[in-house]
């Protein structure tokens, strides 16, 4: 059987978490990424009967039990996954009382899943009630966007307005906008419980002075997310470095027009009408 270390699933995570990395926004540890895999794509490469070793979670994740998960490890730099997918990430499935992951692939050097865990699952629960096809959460430090988190309301739809009128696209990538939680203890449930709540309305969650978690399909709608809200974000630094005073700007009948053009909704809370 071909080995699991060169299958897409692994390849894929080492490409994503290496583009990241050259983005500058997962500098020395910073983020992490699961997704969740089928028992069938990962039996042509893998005896899932076989269980390297259990490692328990402090939080109840039994909604999700049986369910595979490749996810990086905690501590481990999105730089080297690439080169060291055996050692910087695993696949792990979720033990039956909720409560530990059952290891059958990597983490070889006693590694575990991310500190941030709790979030991830956590929001993988709230997705997958909203979204059938829901499989990736993704986790990372955009520069500009955490710029903004210092200088900017810590507000919904503050943040979501500013950055659907720095570029056409951003409404129609995210027209339910961004969800924003307080400043808040990173790995911890709390985090993790006050981010899935958000990911009932959104797929981005701002974490003020931190960075942002994203929700999606695959790992390049997750990335895509949070490529389009940072190029946003990066627009507003360098117009306020500019001066900051607009003499054009996105209107929000711009806005209507885009999401009628592309057939969507955005928030209603964050537009009239
Ligand atoms: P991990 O190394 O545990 O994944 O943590 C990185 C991070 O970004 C915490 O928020
Ligand atoms: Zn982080």
């Amino acid at each position: 059987a071909p080995a699991f270390v060169d299958s897409p699933y692994v390849k894929q995570l080492g490409k994503i978490t290496y583009g990241l990395y050259n983005h500058g926004w997962d500098e020395r540890n910073g983020g992490n990424v699961s997704c969740r895999l089928f028992p069938e794509e990962v039996a042509p490469y893998l005896d899932c009967h076989q269980v390297l070793r259990n490692i328990p979670i402090d939080f109840d994740a039994s909604e999700l039990k049986g369910q595979l998960y490749l996810v990086t490890g905690t501590g481990r730099y999105f730089k080297n996954v690439i080169d060291f997918p055996e050692r910087d990430a695993g696949l792990v499935r979720i033990a039956e009382d909720g409560h530990s992951v059952d290891l059958l692939w990597g983490f070889n050097d006693g590694g575990q899943p991310t500190s941030e865990f709790p979030a991830h699952l956590m929001t993988h629960i709230v997705r997958q009630k909203q979204d059938a096809d829901q499989r990736v959460v993704m986790h990372c430090h955009p520069t500009n966007l955490i710029a903004m988190s210092f200088t900017l309301p810590l507000d919904a739809k503050v943040f979501s307005r500013i950055l659907w009128k720095m570029q056409a696209e951003s409404v129609v990538v995210f027209p339910e906008g961004v969800g924003v939680i307080p400043y808040m203890t990173p790995g911890t449930n709390e985090i993790g419980e006050a981010t899935a709540e958000k990911m009932n309305d959104f797929r981005l969650v701002l974490w003020p002075q931190h960075g942002i978690f994203a929700a999606g399909d695959s790992i390049d709608e997750a990335f895509g997310l949070i490529e389009t809200v940072e190029k946003a974000a990066l627009i507003y630094t360098t117009v306020q470095s500019q001066g900051g005073k607009f003499v054009n700007e996105i209107t929000d009948q711009d806005l209507k027009n885009l999401c009628k053009r592309f057939a969507i909704t955005p928030n209603q809370d964050f537009i009239d009408g």
